[in-house]
């Protein structure tokens, strides 16, 4: 049990940031042992500072609960799902090439934008949120953990400017 709190984020569930620092070079190492593809996405909510500004941090922290339950039912089982930080969702999708992965956000970005993730008690106001997701792959570019974090916040980055609520995916 102690094993399993100290991989865990007590908000989500899902995987804490030390688990993600160790097994993504785990990953990164796996796949050019065996030139697999390797992918990762960066999930970010968007104007999620407004969601907390509007109807309270605990609507904000049940937001991320809902999001992260959507993201578990739409990835594999072996594809690693972790809190990166505040509002932020990274996934490891191992054995995955970037326009597989690329739909795979695409699903999920839709999901989450047709989903109702909280609801007002008081007034039974419905609250729902967009995600933006940016998507990059081991490549010949991208080499190493650093190069694969930075391009996919890259690419996270240019979906925000675009107008959120959208997938880019990393031309390298
Ligand atoms: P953008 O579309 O550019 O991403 O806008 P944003 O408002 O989502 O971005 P910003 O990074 O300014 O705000 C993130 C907010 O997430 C700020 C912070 O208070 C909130 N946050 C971070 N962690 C938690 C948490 O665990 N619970 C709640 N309720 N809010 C959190
Ligand atoms: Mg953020
Ligand atoms: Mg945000």
């Amino acid at each position: 049990m102690l094993k399993q709190e100290s991989i865990t984020d007590g908000l989500t569930g899902l995987r804490n940031r030390r688990y993600f620092d160790q097994r993504i070079s785990e990953e990164v190492a796996l796949s050019r042992r065996y030139k697999l593809p390797l992918t990762l996405m960066l999930v970010d909510v968007d104007h999620f500072k407004k969601i907390n500004d509007t109807y309270g941090h605990t609507v904000g922290d049940e937001v991320l609960k809902k999001l992260s339950q959507i993201i578990l039912s739409v990835v594999r089982d072996s594809d690693i799902v972790a809190r990166y930080g505040g509002e932020e969702i990274v996934i490891i999708t191992p054995n995955t090439t970037k326009e597989d992965a690329g739909i795979l956000a695409e699903r999920l970005r839709e999901k989450v934008e047709q989903t109702k993730v909280a609801t007002i008690a008081t007034t039974q106001e419905v609250v729902q949120v967009t995600i933006s997701i940016g998507v990059c792959a081991l490549s010949a570019v991208i080499t190493d953990q650093e190069a694969l974090l930075e391009e996919s916040d890259q690419a996270l980055y240019l979906a925000k400017k675009y107008g959120r609520n959208r997938v880019v995916i990393s031309n390298w």
